[in-house]
């Protein structure tokens, strides 16, 4: 492939249907690749090293910012690390690829100003923070503490709703993806 990819984030406070659309994504347009960070947290189950994540240790992590690895990183729920690679990400732009990264906003942010118009950035939006408090609660993946923590980041990370190319309301699931799917089809098509 001659061309040279380009850059799509998608973001959605915690529970915000992401995954779901990101999966439907990859199975519709095949020069998509997903973009895999690397984090210090530990993996929940069914996820692999180097598919989901790749985990590192603390001290790897921190070697990896001294050597200027990641293109940004963010620490949250409780001292936990999240950072987009330079390498995968060039590594995917440099073959052809158009690159998707499911991150949090204010990475969001930070990788939107690094490629510019390079980068369409998609925000998902829950209907309202009753919602996304009950679609937390039914996937029964986090303890009281860690489902606070997550629905007191998702109202923060809202307010950054107004910094992304696009906004789209996820109440309906299938209608979000078409709305996705259109604005990525535009994306990928415009030279
Ligand atoms: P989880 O622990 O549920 O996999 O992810 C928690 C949050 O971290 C999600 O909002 C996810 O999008 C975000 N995240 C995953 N990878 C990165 C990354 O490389 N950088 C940033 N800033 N956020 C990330």
């Amino acid at each position: 492939m001659d061309r040279k990819g380009k850059v799509i984030i998608l973001v959605a406070p915690s529970g915000g249907g992401k995954t779901t659309l990101a999966r439907r994504l990859f199975k519709e347009f095949e020069d998509l690749k997903f973009s895999v960070s690397a984090t210090t947290r530990p993996p929940r189950e069914g996820e692999e090293d180097g598919k989901h994540y790749y985990f590192l240790e603390e001290a790897d992590f921190n070697q990896k910012i001294k050597e200027n690895a990641f293109l940004e990183w963010e620490e949250f729920y409780g001292g936990k690390k999240y950072g987009t690679l330079r390498s995968e990400v060039d590594k995917k732009l440099n073959s052809g690829y158009f690159v998707l990264l499911d991150i949090e906003v204010k990475g969001a942010v930070n990788i939107k100003e690094i490629y510019g118009d390079e980068c369409l950035s998609l925000f998902i939006k829950p209907p309202s923070i009753d919602v996304l408090k009950q679609r937390l609660t039914n996937r029964g993946t986090e303890d009281n503490e860690t489902l606070a923590l997550r629905l007191q980041r998702a109202k923060e990370e809202l307010t950054y709703a107004d910094q992304f190319d696009q906004v789209i309301i996820n109440d309906d699931l299938d209608t979000a993806y078409e709305e996705v799917r259109e604005a990525v089809l535009k994306f990928m098509n415009k030279n």
